[in-house]
């Protein structure tokens, strides 16, 4: 396992000494305190529950110094999949009591006792005998992945109520674990570099290979719209690479990795540097937003590994882990006006003329697509968006429903609805994406103010 990052949270005064006692004795871990109330923490917050969701969210354990429920409460909303569940732990505000109350896949009882110490009391711990293995079958280190998780219940079932186990291959991470090693044992731990199915007398590990580049999305913004598979590539990887932007949003969970910023139009030089440190061994990770496979880094990657055709890279395991796009953030915040036959277009011309843009826009209105418009405007690009509003209304009606979304999953987040014939240059951005609707593209209404965009599944 990487290394856990820990926040230590308080929200009045009374904790902070105890908490400061715990943050001094660990690795990786912060003081978060509520503002106003606290003093001399490391960081301060205004909403607890957000704050606490969105550090859940983001993998890190959390020790609260303060009732069990409150944390329970906080994190209940967003319990549903233990195998993501980071580390949580309730701590009465005088340091006299532990709780471990989540995350016991990830070493949750290990942090308590590690806590329990430092405050001179007993962690409270309440699950069962099989905590001595627990740890160690169902996390393994880096570059190691359990196949069948799914019999990980069994399997320990088996193991507590007597069986034996042998071990075939190599399991470094399990020479200290205390299980019951025997020669003639009914279950099995394999360790393996193929894919090998397991069953429920059968653990499989496989040992993957060290050369893996992973390419990622991270979606718009937010940590809620990140899919558990790319938290746990990034978890699990040396290096990342990517557009600063990018980086910033899933620092909250970096550990040990190296982090290589690239300028955004060094598109090809990144990809390249990504490959060498692949091929070197290293477990790298290339970060887009929305999904990586548009307008993003994948496509960057697989130029760059066809135009140099280096053997050395072509040995690359490269595993590419979606996103949700800017698009389908759009639609999502108005209703679904890509119900129905859709496309995305970007007015970019720095990679393709603008002629090219021009007869796609004709062509897809003329079919009636709706139409996502990426890279809408930059600094530089400023008058492409002007040009696209008078192609499309020689084939659409002033009154077509369009979406203006800004900023989605990020601060200043901004989604407008209005009419094509309003367009106006100023709506857009570098971080606007654009949705205009069909000519079957309707507006209903919402109840408390503001209107639903749909696009019907029917075609007349
Ligand atoms: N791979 C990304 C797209 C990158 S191109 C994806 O799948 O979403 C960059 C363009 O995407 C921006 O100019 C903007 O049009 C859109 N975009 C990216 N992130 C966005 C966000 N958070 N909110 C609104 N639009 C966004």
């Amino acid at each position: 396992m990487a290394t856990l990052t820990i926040s230590v949270i308080v929200l009045g005064q009374a904790s902070v000494p105890v908490a400061r006692r715990i943050v001094d004795a660990l690795p990786n871990a912060t003081l978060y305190g509520l503002e106003h109330r606290t003093s001399g923490v490391d960081r301060s917050f205004t909403q607890f529950g957000e704050t606490v969701r969105e550090l859940f969210a983001e993998g890190t354990a959390i020790v609260g110094i303060c009732a069990a429920g409150i944390l329970i409460r906080t994190v209940a909303p967003l319990l549903n999949n233990k195998w993501q569940e980071p580390p949580v732990i309730a701590i009465a505000e005088d340091g006299s009591a532990v709780v471990p109350l989540l995350g016991g896949l990830h070493g949750v009882n290990d942090l308590a006792r590690q806590i329990a110490t430092v405050l001179e009391t007993t962690p409270a711990i309440t699950t069962t005998g099989d905590i001595r293995f627990r740890t160690a079958l169902l996390s393994p280190p880096i570059g190691y992945r359990l196949v069948n998780p799914d019999d990980a219940k069994t399997f320990l079932a088996d193991l507590l109520a007597g069986s034996t186990v042998k071990i075939e291959g190599s399991a470094p991470w399990l020479e200290n674990s205390q299980l019951p090693i025997s020669e003639d044992a009914s279950l099995t731990i394999k360790v393996t570099e193929q894919e090998v199915a397991g069953h429920s007398d059968c653990l499989v590990y496989q040992a993957l290979s060290d050369k893996r580049l992973a390419i990622i999305g991270t979606g718009p913004g937010s940590a809620e719209w990140m899919s558990p598979q790319v938290k746990e590539v990034l978890r699990n990887s040396t290096d990342w690479i990517g557009y600063e932007t990018y980086l910033n949003l899933v620092e909250p969970l970096r550990t040990t990795q190296h982090r290589h910023v690239f300028d955004n139009r060094e598109e090809l030089d990144r990809a390249a540097l990504a490959l060498n440190l692949a091929a070197e061994g290293r477990s790298v990770v290339m970060v887009s937003s929305g999904d990586p496979g548009i307008y993003a880094m994948a496509a960057a990657v697989f130029e760059v590994l066809e135009r140099d055709n280096k053997p050395e890279w072509n040995a690359i395991d490269i595993q590419v882990c979606p996103g949700i796009s800017a698009m389908q953030a759009a639609a999502a915040q108005v209703g679904a006006p890509l119900g129905h036959d859709f496309c995305a277009i970007s007015l970019s011309d720095i990679l393709k003329p603008w002629e090219t843009i021009a007869d796609r826009i004709c062509a897809a209105a003329q079919a009636d697509f709706a139409i996502a418009f990426y890279n809408p405007v930059s600094k530089t690009r400023t008058w492409q968006l002007e040009k696209a509003k008078a192609l499309l209304l020689n084939y659409r009606t002033p009154e077509t429903p369009i979406v203006l979304a800004r900023n989605l999953g990020r601060p200043g987040q901004q989604t407008e609805v209005k009419k094509l014939g309003g367009l106006d240059i100023t709506d857009a951005d570098m971080r606007t994406v654009i949705l205009i609707g069909s000519s079957k593209t309707r507006i209903i209404d919402r109840a408390g103010g503001g209107v639903w965009v749909y696009t019907p599944r029917h075609y007349d």
